[in-house]
């Protein structure tokens, strides 16, 4: 299909630092020109105390929308003039649109998550969830899972920066969701093997077992493990991680987080254009394995 920037083009992009690694602009432009869409995607190193500048920048140049990663996610939620239901309760923003000067921001990480659990045939609904780390990932998980209709949900986090957050967000979604959610320590052993043995889904949500560490797995021993749990990792390199292999060889179904890369693209995708990706082209071109 041709393909040209034109006097019409509309921009997205990608905002934070580092950016150049990202495999957004790939994905994006790839589906708008296979779809013959009139827009382009660039990446652009913006340094946290610039982002305000940049976000001004952006909306006085009309741009449809941009993606911004860590560690603007945060501040990107009071910078934008409205945000999605969700956006609100993770308090991150990693998908801005822009309509005619108004800034809505969302948060597409929760919903990538649960496509790439939804195509294993997965449903959440009523579902006991284990969920390992509180930072930025796990909490637009939570939240989405909680959203989406999961019964309940064992947050376990180590007692650290991150562990008042946690704390914060049992109680939103307790108070804001039909969900139970608790936390734990997760150096809590006998909470964590019970918590399992109650759970259909682990997901795994802290970068432990993330190359260069991938000889470690965030469960103490594979024992905590049986073979009617499906258990993920967010962690997509390396794409099999020792937690994945340990619940492989307990008979666990698996998967990791290319998909979930993959899915909250083309949410933001279908959020700036109102179309579908075409995620099939986007996962042989580049998710295969
Ligand atoms: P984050 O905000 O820094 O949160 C990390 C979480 O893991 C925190 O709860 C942290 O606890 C905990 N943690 C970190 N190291 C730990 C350790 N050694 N032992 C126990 N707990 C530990 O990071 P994030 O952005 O959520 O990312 C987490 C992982 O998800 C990374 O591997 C990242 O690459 C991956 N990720 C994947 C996708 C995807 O699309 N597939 C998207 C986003 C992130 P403290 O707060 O105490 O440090």
């Amino acid at each position: 299909m041709n393909y040209e920037i034109t006097g019409h083009t509309r921009l997205t992009g990608l905002l934070g630092s580092p950016v150049s690694h990202s495999i957004s602009p790939l994905m994006h432009n790839k589906a708008f020109q296979h779809l013959g869409l009139d827009y382009v995607y660039l990446c652009f190193d913006v340094k946290e105390n610039d982002l305000k500048s940049a976000v001004e920048g952006l909306k006085l140049l009309n741009v449809r929308g941009f993606n911004c990663t860590m560690p603007d996610k945060t501040k990107m939620c009071e910078l934008a003039d409205q945000l999605s239901p969700a956006a609100r309760m993770i308090g991150a923003v990693n998908t801005v649109v822009n309509d005619d000067g108004v800034l809505t921001g969302h948060n597409t990480d929760g919903v990538g998550y649960m496509q790439a659990l939804a195509e294993t045939g997965f449903s959440i609904s009523g579902k006991t969830m284990t969920l390992l780390g509180a930072g930025g990932a796990a909490t637009a998980i939570c939240v989405q899972a909680a959203l989406d209709g999961a019964g309940s949900i064992r947050v376990f986090n180590r007692r650290g920066r991150s562990w008042e957050h946690a704390q914060k967000l049992v109680d939103s979604i307790n108070q804001n969701t039909s969900c139970k959610a608790q936390l734990f320590d997760l150096s809590d052993e006998t909470s964590l093997r019970s918590s399992l043995q109650e759970s259909d889904l682990l997901t795994n949500a802290t970068p432990i077992g993330m190359c260069p560490n991938e000889t470690l797995s965030p469960l103490p021993s594979a024992d905590l493990l049986h073979e009617k749990l499906l258990v993920s990792d967010i962690i997509y390199n390396p794409r099999e991680t020792l937690l994945m292999r340990q619940a492989k060889e307990k008979g666990c179904q698996t998967f990791n987080g290319l998909y979930m890369l993959l899915y909250q693209g083309a949410e933001a995708f279908h959020i700036w254009t109102g179309v579908d990706m075409p995620v099939d082209l986007i996962k042989k071109a580049y998710f295969s394995a």
